[in-house]
């Protein structure tokens, strides 16, 4: 089974991502979680992709692409895509990518969410710099700037500095809102409204897979 999450920076993606993955046994593969830990552990990939992360670019293509690949083993099977692709360039990799290991996708979902609710959900996130676990400052507070799961310090990620997170949402309607205009056309594609609290979401989002289940 592979499930494609797609939706704008603050649409919600890693949350619901965590969840699904937990409850439907799937591999979450989370593009801009695996940037964030090669960056934090200065591999040569994360060397290469720092610049582009910190000022909400989007990394290049081959270097995504690359990573993505080398994570797929077709014993598994069962990915949840999560920043994965964004833009067109990568939408056709991820089908060549599909081809290859001979799999194909189940269920394309777009967490739909206005540009302001974005923002704002994106300027009071705050993350553990030690096991990256999402507060808010005003739904999920940390507890004194301390992670309640690990201790470690809650920080404001590198890139939801307003003016990058503001950067990024235009990165997502300029290229890879196309993208999602080629997704909309197919059979697997539906959309779920993201404004809501994370739990409607993720009923939302379960009642959509377990369709799929009974199909197969
Ligand atoms: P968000 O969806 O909130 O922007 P992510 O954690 O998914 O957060 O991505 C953070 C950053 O990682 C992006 O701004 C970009 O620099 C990089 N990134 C993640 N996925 C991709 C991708 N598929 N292609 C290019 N860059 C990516
Ligand atoms: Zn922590």
């Amino acid at each position: 089974m592979i499930v494609v999450l797609l939706g704008a920076p603050g649409s919600g993606k890693g949350t619901q991502a965590k969840f699904l993955s937990a409850k439907y046994g799937l591999v979450h593969l989370a593009t801009g979680d695996i940037f964030r830990s090669e960056i934090a552990e200065k591999t040569p990939l994360g060397i290469k992709a720092q610049a582009y992360v910190k000022t909400g670019k989007l990394v290049p293509d081959d270097l995504v692409t690359e990573m993505v690949a080398a994570r797929f083993n077709s014993n598994e099977g069962r990915y949840l895509l999560d920043g994965f692709p964004r833009n067109l360039a990568q939408a056709q990799s991820l089908s060549s990518i599909l081809v290859h290991e001979n799999l194909s996708i189940d269920l394309v979902v777009l967490l739909k969410i206005s540009q302001e609710l974005a923002l704002e959900r994106i300027i009071s996130r705050r993350v553990c710099s030690q096991c990256g676990e999402v507060y808010n400052i005003q739904t999920k507070p940390a507890l004194n700037g301390k992670c309640r799961t690990c201790g470690g310090d809650v920080v404001l990620r590198e890139d939801d500095f307003e003016a990058t997170a503001r950067k990024r949402l235009m990165v997502f309607e300029d290229i890879t809102r196309p993208m999602i205009a080629y997704y909309q056309s197919e059979s697997v594609f539906r959309e779920v409204d993201a404004s809501r609290k994370p739990e409607d979401v993720n009923a939302a989002l379960s009642m959509l897979i377990d369709s799929i289940f009974a199909k197969s």
